[in-house]
């Protein structure tokens, strides 16, 4: 019998693993800058909150939740994504009570969707994402696009661009959903059946179809940016306005439409235009929400996020050749030539490690040649090595890997000394 990992998902393996790590730390450091706290709520949610927070009519839904019965018959699903969870945690700690006003969230976690397996479509990915909740300031819109596009680059991305659009407010999508239903319902047959069930529930929804996004009828569709309100295009503009001010290049895209349902106003995307980078291009989205909250029994609170996936950050990283500055180091190896030694390196890496230098030794019993290969191979910055002589001497050569060089430095002087040169 032999086992594997379930279809869509992947194991991180250690040379890998770094990566995560490094990526988690810089994107952990600019939520410090940004003031963007991080929430952690539950992998599992009652379905209920995703149908009703991401939205009945959406393919996540429809057709890709995890959802299944717990003993106690209650019907539970994975977390498809972060902000139900995020918007369910701030209603039910009344967060919008809090003096300190708008509410900035930020979780990093797996999420899990059944999607068909392909290049950057995982089952369980781990989406980084941030929610504003609590302002309609077009300065917030900006402020959370600035931290995503600032993430980007901290990595090392050059080649990404930001996608954007305003849905305007309720009266904006709704003149525009009647216009929608006009324009494809004399052709409706010819979508594929989802469209079809779109037409009446969701109309917007068809423009982001992916079977037939080249039906002739797509890019003839009416475009958002002519039905907004004059109250919507004077937000949209003060969003590019203050974008603007922060250096920040963006595209309109008058069809960008995104995925959930509960978005409004501002919705953005991040595109790779690395050569190479598959079809799969988006590495992030995100938008403003009001009236999520309340539709999730909250209060009347506007709120904005967005969401990226690592997977596909670092896709785009591997797209663009950028090599991440991981740093695999060991300080020292102690190499021990008998049983007697054995114990000493064991007493002598425990010291070191208690002093903040990584230490390390041999625990398969190889010959001393092996062990200086081992050492070698860790990358192993300083090696010592114990034997009977250094044991009646109380004192070992320090060896320098880097240059050879070679300083005898008594066992009780043996951290100080590390501690000195490892500095340098
Ligand atoms: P797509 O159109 O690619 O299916 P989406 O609209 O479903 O994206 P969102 O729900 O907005 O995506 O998720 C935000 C981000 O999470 C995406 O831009 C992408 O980076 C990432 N993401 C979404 N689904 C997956 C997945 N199955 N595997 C890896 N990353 C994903
Ligand atoms: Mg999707």
């Amino acid at each position: 019998m032999s086992f594997k990992v379930p279809r869509g998902t992947q194991d991180i393996l250690p040379g890998q693993s770094e990566k995560w790590q490094l990526i988690e730390e810089k994107i952990r450091e600019l939520c410090h800058l940004y003031r963007y706290k991080e929430i952690r709520t539950p992998m599992f949610e009652a379905t209920e909150l995703f149908q009703r927070g991401v939205g009945d009519t959406t393919d996540i839904v429809q057709k890709e939740m995890y959802t299944f019965e717990d003993r106690g018959g209650r019907s539970l699903t994975l977390r498809p994504e972060g902000t139900a969870s995020a918007v369910r945690a701030y209603v039910e700690h009344k967060m919008f009570g809090q003096p300190d006003q708008p509410v900035k969230l930020s979780y990093m976690g797996p999420m899990f969707r059944y999607e068909r397996q392909q290049a950057g479509r995982y089952r369980q990915f781990v989406q980084f994402g941030v929610e504003a909740i609590g302002s309609a300031d077009p300065a917030i819109d900006a402020e959370v696009i600035a931290l995503v596009m600032d993430i980007y680059s901290t990595v090392g991305l050059k080649d990404i661009k930001l996608v954007l659009n305003s849905l305007g407010d309720k009266e904006t999508r709704d003149a525009h959903r009647q216009a929608l239903i006009e324009h494809f319902q004399p052709s409706i047959g010819e979508f594929c059946s989802d469209c079809q069930s779109r037409l009446e529930k969701n109309p917007l929804r068809i423009l982001d179809c992916k079977v037939d996004r080249e039906h002739p009828l797509m890019a003839s569709a009416p475009a958002l940016p002519d039905y907004l309100t004059a109250d919507s295009a004077a937000y949209f503009a003060k969003v590019k306005m203050y974008l603007d001010a922060l250096g920040i290049a963006y595209e309109i895209d008058p069809n960008l439409v995104r995925g959930l349902d509960y978005y409004n106003h501002t919705t953005f995307e991040i595109m790779s235009t690395a050569a190479g980078f598959g079809a799969i291009t988006t590495l992030c989205g995100g938008g403003r929400y009001n009236g999520l909250v309340e539709d999730i029994g909250g209060p009347d609170m506007p709120g904005i996020g967005f969401a990226l996936s690592i997977e596909r950050l670092l896709l785009a990283l591997e797209a663009e050749g950028v090599e991440l500055d991981v740093k695999d180091e060991l300080d020292v190896f102690v190499v021990a030539l008998d049983d007697e030694a054995k114990v000493k390196a064991a007493e002598l890496i425990s010291s070191f490690r208690a002093k903040g230098i990584s230490a390390d030794m041999d625990y398969i019993d190889r010959k001393m040649k092996a062990q200086m290969k081992a050492a070698d191979r860790l990358g192993a910055k300083f090696v010592l090595v114990l034997g009977e002589t250094e044991l009646a001497e109380a004192a070992a050569n320090v060896k320098t890997m880097a240059t050879g060089d070679q300083q005898k430095v008594a066992f009780h002087d043996l951290v100080n000394y590390l501690s000195r040169i490892n500095r340098l």
